[in-house]
């Protein structure tokens, strides 16, 4: 009998309602996923409070643990099933239930989905093996990863600081032993020594009994950071990022609970990790992965630790090279304290960064020839020297599109309406929206026609035009289909840390944090194809992109050159980069934002409808327009088509909500979004909702 079956029999008696009379205490219960709370039942009032973990069963599916949200006064007039507190008695703190609640709030998220983002792993599973866990560990006073990270920790000296990282330390050290809210911006230049700041304002945290929450935008930069902190801290340091294994999230999460933890490192969801932080640092802090972007809750890894700050008296340290815009403009009105860091530490310079004007290669372009001469000498020159290169190229397969020779279509995925990627690596054309794979030999949708040519090259071809044009390039490539399995990452950013490689080749994970002391050339190859859908912070990204790039070039010696090929020379995105000029880049655009309206000057709500049948689709969207109407204080952009209006068979349709506040988004949706059927929308309709 398998364990599950077991447990169902067990709980058998949990699927009957009974009448309340039967009760003592009543609760609200929230199921992971289940949209709403429930009401349930419970025999006595011992270990039951907000928070507490519960079983329950939910209309036909399986017994499941549950949580305590609210404890209702009054015994309800139907019938109710019965809850049994989970034999760990485990219940979530208040600071967790109250962000809980927030999120779901704020996100305008049901309650189900949002508890379903806090839970690392199947719950069931989960807090099932809590009560066994904590008995095991009673009798080890060390956990069992402490005693693994401790084992792996050799002492380094670091570098002593530098006159400005000095300053920077003092000034945090300073704004470390105030109480309440602290915000602070860390502007340095790549390379200014970020990290090392962030070691001791560590240290000085550890010392002052203070718990640090350090979070990257890539789980791939977690070993590079648990490295750098290791050697430096007397202290086990915790990870936590979604690629960890149910066992060792389960492990980290009984060793957050048992709060033995002073410092966590993780990635976006370890900010719903049960750990409560004095300090947070965001390293890269304009990172876009720092949203969630589905399922909901689409929350922002930054808003919720502000959050978490004001409302719990924490300091928040925000560090990139190149801030979001909203930081920087937090400020630069005195909400954020704005430190920053203008020199490289080692005293290197800044790379030269020269563009090549695509439309100048007219031949080569002509023979959809990606390489340039210019990139093409310089790669070959960077390895002679004994140095490695990163090149990047932002789109992902062989050729971007294949067209038919006979009536020149290109070729559509049937379910999404956009053009198939041909992958080398697969053999195949793949949809890069629903990821449908389709043979490279269809014959022609259209016409019906056998023939075919491909058309605009892509990072499978730049990477057979380096291995072919340059013989000694011994080339890594690294996007998303070289890195599909576990722990890929780290073993192609190792192999080519240890010089086994040495050009790395990529989409944009190369641009992020990493820190390879022997890159003396980055070559951008196609910097205008911008990687994904485009909305007002397109420029911000380019800039950002262009500059973190170029940033990973002569990082520990001079002479590092950066080139970037554009069809664009003139774009004065473009000029700002060449002159890692982020401060009047960040004011024009500043200036932009403000005349168009876009955050931070106003809140921004997407909202996308989708349906399988266009019809419904669009029956909704007008009474959704008709609601939005009426509320005069939000400004409604569309409806019009998503960008990519059809994925999956599903047609999307797409709003765009600018206000003052988001609490005027959620008044005028809170009907939409609780009961659907009042405004007679179809329930087949989907809704999300994503804020900026
Ligand atoms: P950032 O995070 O700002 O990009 P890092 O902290 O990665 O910068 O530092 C960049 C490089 O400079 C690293 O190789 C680091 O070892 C070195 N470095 C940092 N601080 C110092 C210092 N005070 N003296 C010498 N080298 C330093
Ligand atoms: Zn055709
Ligand atoms: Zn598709």
């Amino acid at each position: 009998m398998t364990k599950k079956q077991k447990k169902g029999e067990d709980f058998s008696f949990l699927k009957q309602s009974h009448d309340s009379k039967d009760f003592e205490v009543f609760c609200e219960i929230v199921i992971p996923k289940v949209p709403q709370a429930y009401t349930y039942g419970l025999k006595d009032s011992k270990n039951v409070k907000e928070g507490s973990v519960v079983w329950v069963q939910f209309g036909q599916r399986k017994p499941e643990l549950g949580v305590v949200l609210r404890i209702i006064k009054e015994r309800p007039s139907f019938k109710v099933k019965l809850a049994v507190p989970d034999s760990s008695a485990y219940s979530f703190s208040p600071r967790f239930m109250a962000l809980l609640l927030w999120i779901s709030h704020y996100y305008l998220c049901p309650i189900g989905a949002s508890l379903a983002a806090f839970i690392p792993a199947a719950f069931t599973n989960y807090l099932d093996l809590l009560s066994k866990e904590k008995d095991k560990l009673k009798e080890n006073s060390h956990g069992k990863i402490e005693e693994e990270v401790l084992l792996e920790i050799h002492k380094k000296l670091p570098p002593p600081l530098t006159l400005a990282q000095k300053k920077v330390c003092h000034q945090l050290k300073e704004s470390l032993n105030k109480q309440g809210f602290r915000g602070v911006l860390l502007h340095g230049i790549t390379g200014s020594g970020k990290t090392r700041v962030y070691q001791e304002l560590v240290k000085e945290s550890i010392k002052v009994d203070k718990r640090v929450l350090i979070l990257v935008p890539e789980i791939a930069l977690t070993p590079q950071t648990v490295d750098r902190f290791s050697a430096f801290l007397e202290e086990p340091i915790y990870v936590y990022h979604s690629a960890l294994s149910v066992k060792q999230k389960r492990e980290t999460w009984l060793q957050l609970l048992q709060k033995k933890a002073r410092v966590l490192i993780g990635t976006r969801s370890a900010i719903l990790a049960p750990f409560d932080f004095d300090v947070v640092i965001l390293d890269e802090e304009h990172d876009a992965s720092y949203k969630q972007h589905d399922p909901a809750p689409r929350y922002h890894c930054k808003e919720v630790a502000f959050h978490l700050a004001y409302k719990h008296g924490a300091m928040v340290v925000l560090g990139s090279a190149t801030p979001s815009l909203e930081s920087y403009y937090y400020a630069m009105q005195n909400k954020l304290l704005y430190l920053s860091l203008s020199e490289r530490a080692t005293e290197v310079s800044l790379p030269e960064v020269q563009l090549i004007d695509m439309q100048k290669e007219g031949v080569l372009q002509q023979k959809g020839v990606l390489l340039s001469s210019k990139l093409r000498e310089a790669i070959t020159d960077c390895l002679a020297a004994g140095n490695q290169a990163i090149i990047l190229m932002n789109r992902r397969g062989y050729a971007k599109t294949r067209l038919c020779s006979s009536c020149g279509a290109t070729l559509f995925c049937k379910n999404c309406n956009i053009p198939l990627v041909y992958h080398k690596q697969f053999q195949s054309l793949l949809c890069h929206y629903c990821a449908s794979l389709y043979p490279v030999h269809s014959p022609c949708f259209t016409c019906g026609s056998e023939t075919y040519e491909f058309q605009g090259g892509a990072i499978e071809k730049l990477e057979e035009e380096i291995i072919n044009w340059i013989p000694s390039a011994k080339l890594i490539r690294m996007d998303r289909d070289t890195t599909q399995n576990v722990g890929s990452i780290e073993k192609i950013l190792k192999a080519f840390r240890s010089e086994e490689y040495n050009v790395l080749l990529g989409t944009q994970m190369v641009t992020k944090g990493h820190d390879f002391p022997g890159v003396q050339l980055v070559g951008i190859v196609g910097a205008d194809t911008g990687a994904g859908i485009p909305d007002f912070r397109m420029s911000e990204r380019l800039f950002q992109l262009l500059s973190q790039t170029a940033g990973r070039a002569g990082r520990s010696r001079e002479g590092a050159l950066v080139l970037v090929q554009t069809m664009n020379p003139s774009d004065p995105i473009m000029r700002f980069a060449l002159q890692h000029d982020y401060i009047d880049f960040a004011n024009l655009e500043l200036k932009m934002r403000e005349m168009a309206h876009y955050p931070p000057f106003v809140k921004l709500l997407t909202v996308e409808l989708g349906a399988k049948s266009f019809e419904v689709l669009m029956d909704a969207v007008h009474k959704l327009e008709a609601l939005l109407k009426k509320h005069t204080q939000i400004e409604v952009l569309g409806p019009v088509e998503a960008f990519v209006p059809r994925v999956n068979k599903i047609y999307w349709q797409r709003f765009i909500l600018k206000a003052a506040s988001v609490s005027l988004f959620r008044k005028a949706l809170k009907i939409a979004i609780e009961n659907p059927k009042s405004l007679k929308i179809a329930s087949s309709v989907i809704i999300k909702l994503e804020i900026n």
